[in-house]
């Protein structure tokens, strides 16, 4: 079986429990904004709304047809034009309560810190994201992460982001390593799995929601605890 010197991970929706936290944070700036009041039923009304703009907004994100800022602050704007409520203002207040509040948020995936703890004793790891660095770098911070990776990669950083060539290749210099003795493991079939595939890194599909036949990968796991099968 091969082995792997260095270990890349992505963080949101890989380790990071993005949709608990989002949701929870969504959550309590419903409360905060009144958002009942602008003539949103409820709070799991206004999450759906989200995460259907918030992923369709990273996605622009990543094909590079829609800036940082856009991405800031459209997801909410969108998310507000489902209840017919077209208030600018109003989402710069959500984008900036869910800026500050949901990196501070501290749930993981299940088996986050058990894998990670097994792997820092076999190996290199580091992480790559696409997320904003002064964000990435609350996410690790408050929730234990930050020890086990050697290098942190985000697009402030490289100038690139995901699924482009440049972006795996300004990590892979940081870590000081070469393709073929790098894995990356995510969630994201364009940005993780694609992306490292051209630059010819193996990859770990992450696919907890169990789609079937998405993408041809190097390996392809449900949970991360399955990662040990491997490595
Ligand atoms: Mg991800």
């Amino acid at each position: 079986m091969k082995s792997y010197q260095h270990i890349f991970f992505d963080l949101d929706h890989t380790l990071w429990d993005f949709e608990r936290n989002s949701e929870e944070t969504i959550a309590e700036l419903y409360q905060f904004l009144k958002m009942d009041a602008v003539g949103i039923p409820s709070a799991r009304n206004l999450y759906e709304s989200f995460e259907k703009a918030n992923r369709w907004a990273w996605n622009q994100y990543h094909l590079d047809l829609i800036d940082k800022e856009s991405l800031r602050i459209n997801r909410f704007q969108i998310a507000l034009s489902d209840y017919g409520v077209h208030d600018n203002d109003l989402a710069e207040n959500m984008a900036q309560h869910y800026l500050y509040n949901c990196p501070q948020k501290k749930h993981l995936l299940p088996g986050s810190i058990e894998i990670l703890e097994y792997l820092v004793q076999k190996t290199k790891l580091h992480l790559i994201s696409n997320g904003f660095a002064e964000i990435t770098q609350q996410k690790i911070e408050n929730t234990g992460l930050k020890g086990y990776f050697k290098s942190v990669t985000t697009p402030s950083h490289s100038g690139h982001k995901k699924p482009q060539k440049e972006m795996f290749m300004y990590a892979l210099q940081k870590a000081n390593c070469s393709a073929k003795d790098a894995l990356m493991i995510g969630d994201d079939v364009e940005a993780d799995v694609l992306g490292a595939q051209r630059c010819g890194i193996d990859q770990v599909f992450f696919n907890p929601s169990k789609q079937i036949n998405v993408v041809e990968s190097t390996y392809e796991i449900e949970e991360l605890n399955q990662l040990r099968h491997f490595l």
